[in-house]
This record gives structure tokens, C-alpha cells and sequence, in this order.
């Protein structure tokens, strides 16, 4: 445990740890094998009132930051990846959310999400922007009291479960540009939510990854986000910071997760022939070093970024675009040396090692993917405008 935790993220991790324990590790690998949405997972976190992790202490919340995010997310993704997935674009979409929120949104979805009755999450990639995220096509229209929104979203996790999607979109007859976007609330109840058929992932398997077709859904006007204008600063401010943590918790935890897998494997198999472990073996003590120092350089590096975001540091930017590149890189370096250190028990179809690494390798296509995030890293240490 980090000695640094404040005391309400001591309790909220012995928290989680217990749901993870007892509700999400048991089902993990059924997660994996049927693609399975952790309905199990999302009903234990609620009950156990971790939902409103984002949400201010005003709305009955835990009025948490970055590092909770952090945390709370590689200690589920340990467990379950998908889980962490789920949570953590949840948490993201209810920081959205939270952000400007008005008396009418506080109501009627953060004091819902406080109370573990309602899950959000966020809908922004399209396939005709993909990793550019922050160009979507998708209209609104005014239309007397409503906003009539038309498009189609990819990639939705919780795709099809959510009470409510938070959306990007342009108005109507604009040219979009990078950032030049407005926030919306949809219900998942809205009617003219067209689900298209489940994608079926290779790793993040339980995630609920669907498609979103809106054909004129229309949306009240209360459910607008901030006010126009404000898409730049969503983008930096929220969007990213939150996302980005959630997922560099979320690969850290895989990469955790195949340092003991391979500590496990080098301390259990011996050979017969001399009597020695594969923990008495030179090369295999320099490999698993090797692997642990990846992990704790990333962890300090992810914690460290949280810390600052959270302070509001002026220089937190870097560090935060920076975290879940590496978390990225790491999980499917250690996941790819488990491979290699487990030997054939983990060279065997969907073994537990094999499913971290087909997990992992969602961090690189993931949005900001991983060269994103280097080349606006990059641009942000040389003073350069990011987009
Ligand atoms: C498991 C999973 C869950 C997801 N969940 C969500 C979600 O909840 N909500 C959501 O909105 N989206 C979600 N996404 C979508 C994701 O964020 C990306 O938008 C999507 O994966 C992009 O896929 P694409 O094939 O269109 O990529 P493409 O845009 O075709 O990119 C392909 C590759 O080219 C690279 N590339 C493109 N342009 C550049 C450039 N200028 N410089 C360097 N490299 C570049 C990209 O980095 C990428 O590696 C999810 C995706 C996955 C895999």
C-alpha cells in the first residue's frame, strides 16, 4: 500500500478489495471465455457504494480524483480487465458528467450514480475520425425543446447496459475541427438507440463493446453539457486526464497480474532431473528483475502524474499523456515475458497469461493510442500545440 493514500482511499481500496475478492476474481476467467459483460461485478461495486467514486462529496459522492481512479482500477484489473474497463469508463463518463453540472443533471444523474442506480459511460470514437476522437460526425440539431442527434458511435464499452451514453457531437451545418465538439447526456432508454451487433474482441472480451446507431434521437436540451464552447476544455481538462488514468490503472493491473503469474511459476516448477526451481535459474532471476522494475517505474510514474493532476499542477499535462502509453507498453511487455517465463503452461489456448496479453494489446489501439499520446507528449514537452 502506498504510505501517501489519504485515509478515505485506504478504506475505499480495502473496499474494492474485498468486491474483488469475492465477487469479480471468481468470475474472471467466464468474463474472458463467453464474453461476458460483468453484470456481477457492476451490481457488487455498486452495492458496496464505490460507484460514485466521481461524483462530489455534495452529491452523496466519494468526490475522488486521479489517484483514486488509479488505484481502483489496477486493483480490478488484476482480477479482471474487463471489470476495470467497465468501471473505469464509467467513472470517466460520470467525470464528464460532473464537470459543469447543472442543478437539473446533479439530480437526476449524479445523486443516481452516487446511489449505485444508475451506470454512464462515455461515446466518442466514430469510424470515420477512429483514434482521432476529438473529430466526431455525429450532428445535433436544434429542435424547440430538444436536440435531435444522428450518427453512429463505435467501440461503446458498456455498450447496450448503460443508463446513459455521454456523447460527442457537432452542431449541425458546422465544419467540425480538432476539438469542436459539444457534450451530451442520452439516455439509454432514448428512443431511436440503435444497437448494432456485439464486436467481438480479441482481449477486453467482457467490455459490451457495441456500435451506436442515433436516428434522430432527440435529447432535451437540459442534457447539454457545459455550455458551447467549452469542447477544448472537456477534452484536456476532463476527458483526457480521466481516461488516461483510468486506463493506465487498468494496464497496470495486467501488468501486475503477470509479474505474479510468472513469480508463481518460478517458484512452483522444478525439474525432476536435477531438483532445481526456475527461480534458482540466472537468467530467468535477471528476466523476472527486469520485469518487476518496468512495473514499479510505470506505477511511480502513473502515481506521480495522478498526484499532480490532482494538485492542478501546470506542468501535470506531460506526465498525465505520458501514463498510459507506458502502463501500455508495460502490461504487454510483462504479459509477453509471463508468456516466456510460464513456459508451455501459459502457451496453451485462452490460459490465464494469454488472456493478460490479448488484454494488454487493447492499450495500443485504445484512444489516445499509444503513439498519440508519445507524439502529443512529445509536443507538449517542446511547446508545441498538442492538435
Ligand atoms: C476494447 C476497446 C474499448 C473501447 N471503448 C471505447 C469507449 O468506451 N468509448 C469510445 O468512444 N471508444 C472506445 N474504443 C475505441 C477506441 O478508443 C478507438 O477509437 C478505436 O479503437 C480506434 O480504432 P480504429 O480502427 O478506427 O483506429 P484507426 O484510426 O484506424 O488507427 C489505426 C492505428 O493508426 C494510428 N494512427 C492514426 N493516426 C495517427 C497519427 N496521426 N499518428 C500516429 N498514429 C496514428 C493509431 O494510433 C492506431 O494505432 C474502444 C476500443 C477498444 C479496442
Amino acid at each position: 500500500m502506498d504510505l501517501d493514500f489519504s485515509p478515505k482511499l485506504v478504506a475505499l481500496k480495502a473496499t474494492v478489495d474485498n468486491v474483488i475478492e469475492h465477487h469479480i476474481a471468481p468470475l474472471a476467467s467466464r468474463v474472458d471465455q463467453e464474453a461476458l459483460w460483468p453484470a456481477h461485478s457492476m451490481k457488487a461495486l455498486a452495492e458496496a457504494g464505490l460507484m460514485g467514486l466521481q461524483v462530489p462529496v455534495a452529491q452523496g459522492g466519494h468526490g475522488q480524483g486521479l489517484l483514486a481512479l488509479a488505484v481502483m482500477t489496477e486493483a480490478i484489473s488484476k482480477a479482471c480487465p474487463s471489470s476495470a474497463l467497465c468501471f473505469g469508463m464509467h467513472c470517466v463518463g460520470t467525470a464528464v458528467i460532473a464537470a459543469k453540472a447543472t442543478p437539473y443533471q446533479q439530480e437526476h444523474y449524479l445523486q443516481a450514480i452516487a446511489a449505485g442506480k444508475h451506470l454512464t459511460t462515455l461515446a466518442l470514437s466514430e469510424s470515420g475520425s477512429g483514434a482521432h476522437f476529438y473529430v466526431p460526425a455525429t450532428r445535433i440539431d436544434m429542435n424547440g425543446q430538444f436536440f435531435t442527434v444522428t450518427g453512429v458511435k463505435q467501440f461503446v464499452t458498456n455498450g447496450g447496459q448503460a443508463d446513459s451514453y455521454v456523447l460527442s457531437t457537432v452542431a449541425s451545418g458546422e465544419e467540425s475541427e480538432s476539438g469542436d465538439f459539444n457534450c451530451l447526456i442520452v439516455d439509454g432508454q432514448a428512443e431511436g438507440l440503435q444497437w448494432q451487433a456485439p464486436w467481438n474482441g480479441f482481449g477486453m472480451r467482457g467490455n459490451s463493446s457495441c456500435a451506436l446507431k442515433l436516428d434522430g434521437v432527440q435529447v432535451p436540451m437540459s442534457n447539454l453539457l457545459g455550455e458551447p464552447g467549452d469542447q477544448v476544455w472537456y477534452v484536456f481538462e476532463v476527458v483526457a486526464p480521466f481516461f488516461l488514468m483510468a486506463m493506465a490503472g487498468t494496464y497496470l493491473g495486467i501488468a501486475q497480474a503477470a509479474l505474479d503469474a510468472a513469480g508463481e511459476q518460478l517458484r512452483a516448477r522444478h525439474y525432476e532431473h536435477s531438483g532445481e526451481t526456475l527461480r534458482e535459474i540466472e537468467t530467468l532471476q535477471t528476466r523476472y528483475a527486469s520485469m518487476w522494475i518496468a512495473l514499479e517505474k510505470t506505477r511511480s510514474l502513473v502515481r506521480e502524474a495522478a498526484r499532480r493532476g490532482d494538485r492542478g499542477d501546470p506542468d501535470a499535462l506531460p506526465f498525465i499523456l505520458a501514463c498510459k502509453a507506458d502502463a501500455g507498453e508495460t502490461a504487454v511487455m510483462l504479459a509477453n515475458e509471463a508468456m516466456t517465463l510460464c513456459g508451455g503452461a501459459a502457451y496453451r489456448e485462452n490460459s490465464r497469461v494469454a488472456q493478460m496479453l490479448r488484454d494488454a494489446r487493447a492499450s495500443h489501439v485504445m484512444s489516445p493510442t499509444t503513439d498519440l499520446l508519445k507524439l502529443w507528449t512529445g509536443r507538449c514537452l517542446l511547446g508545441l500545440p498538442l492538435l
